[in-house]
């Protein structure tokens, strides 16, 4: 771990310097939080881990080094229907995820059938696949579970 926050810094040091844009603590403290924890994130969440912490990080600070960190491509956004983007690291293992449209619970799931089935389509289409995303909407086991009870209790 500590080997990726290293590259990971260092990336971003890269990044910063061609650009001639400051390096701030503050954006290196916003990195370290988003990399010291795995899943899904909303600017809300990080605000509230760092006060957490008593570091003090305004919300227009988190918004612009997501927005630096995007365009270096340490953190994917995630923008699902109905809701407020959600950002990962960008490390993560590849994923798709099952959202639900009730509770927005975000599930992730990997499967090796569906890059199968990617293969063949680049092939048919002869397209050269870079990158991926898959958004599946749906009810959660919890929703669907409380809409069991709903209709039992009617009955
Ligand atoms: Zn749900
Ligand atoms: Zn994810």
């Amino acid at each position: 771990m500590d080997k990726v926050k290293n590259i990971v810094k260092q990336n971003f040091t890269a990044y910063l310097e061609q650009k001639g844009y400051r390096k701030t603590p503050e954006r290196y403290a916003i990195l370290e939080e988003i990399y010291a924890h795995p899943g899904h994130f909303s600017v809300e969440t990080l605000f509230q881990k760092m006060s957490d912490k008593n570091y003090r990080v305004s919300k227009a600070t988190l918004y612009n080094t997501l927005e630096l960190l995007l365009e270096c491509e340490l953190v994917v956004k995630h923008t699902y229907k109905n809701e407020m983007a959600h950002y990962e690291r960008a490390e993560n293992k590849h994923h798709e995820h099952l959202i639900c449209t009730l509770c927005n619970r975000v599930e992730e799931f990997a499967d090796d059938r569906l890059e199968e089935v990617l293969k063949t389509v680049g092939e048919k289409y002869n397209f050269e696949i870079h990158q991926n995303m898959w958004y599946v909407y749906g009810i959660c086991k919890n929703c669907k579970l409380k809409m069991k009870k709903k209709t039992e209790n009617s009955l």
